[in-house]
């Protein structure tokens, strides 16, 4: 699939860059690489994208370059942070509003003690226990949230998650559970809260002095 030509992720791949130093990649390999997240409602919040422009990652989770790439970010997201939960908002068309306001797939890495669900009643939602690998089938061409709880692994290790089928598009779903419990449901929108400084100071821990 072509992007439309005004895709950050895609830009980022062509060296240009949206955001200025936030928008370097921290890591990278042939396939993918990994930024500081704009928006991050905490620090350390970091994306991992395929170069590649294309809706969901369903099919991506079994790249052996993607688990490189993770095998690469996770550890310092560990040893600077501490547990990380996985989640991607997985869209099925161009300007789904279920994909955070990029059509780019990308999956979240989010430092995060403890789990989302815990003492949520799976917010009334069905969810399904699903390994990462497993999405693609599960999915079955829908869109999906997936979330997997990481804790302190280095590796990717085909994480068992849960998955929900979405029969209708939602926007920016984990963000705004994260705003919640953080007691901040006020700056679950990025495109009014971008929160540059937090992007800037994760990038500024995670990047390799080398890089
Ligand atoms: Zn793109
Ligand atoms: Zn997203």
């Amino acid at each position: 699939m072509e992007s439309n030509g005004l895709c950050r992720f895609c830009d980022i791949v062509k060296g240009k860059f949206h955001y200025g130093d936030i928008d370097k990649p921290i890591a990278h390999n042939e396939e993918f690489y990994a930024i500081a997240s704009i928006g991050a409602l905490v620090e350390g919040w970091t994306l991992i994208i395929p170069y590649k422009h294309q809706l969901s990652m369903r099919k991506t989770y079994v790249n052996p370059l993607f688990l490189n790439l993770a095998g690469k970010v996770l550890p310092s997201l560990i040893e600077k942070y501490g547990s990380v939960i996985a989640f991607e908002h997985g869209a099925n068309k161009e300007e789904s509003i279920t994909a955070c306001g990029t059509d780019h797939a990308h999956i979240h890495l989010v430092p995060w003690e403890g789990s989302l669900f815990y003492k949520r009643n799976n917010y009334g939602m069905k969810w399904d226990q699903c390994r990462a690998s497993e999405i693609a089938d599960k999915a079955n061409g829908k869109e999906y949230l997936f979330y997997a709880e990481l804790g302190g692994k280095e590796s990717w290790e085909d994480p068992l998650g849960v998955i929900h089928i979405l029969e209708n598009p939602t926007s920016q779903f984990f963000r705004k559970i994260i705003a919640e419990q953080l007691g901040r449901p006020e700056v679950s929108d990025y495109k009014i809260h971008p929160r540059l400084s937090v992007a800037r100071q994760t990038r500024n821990t995670l990047v390799a002095p080398s890089f």
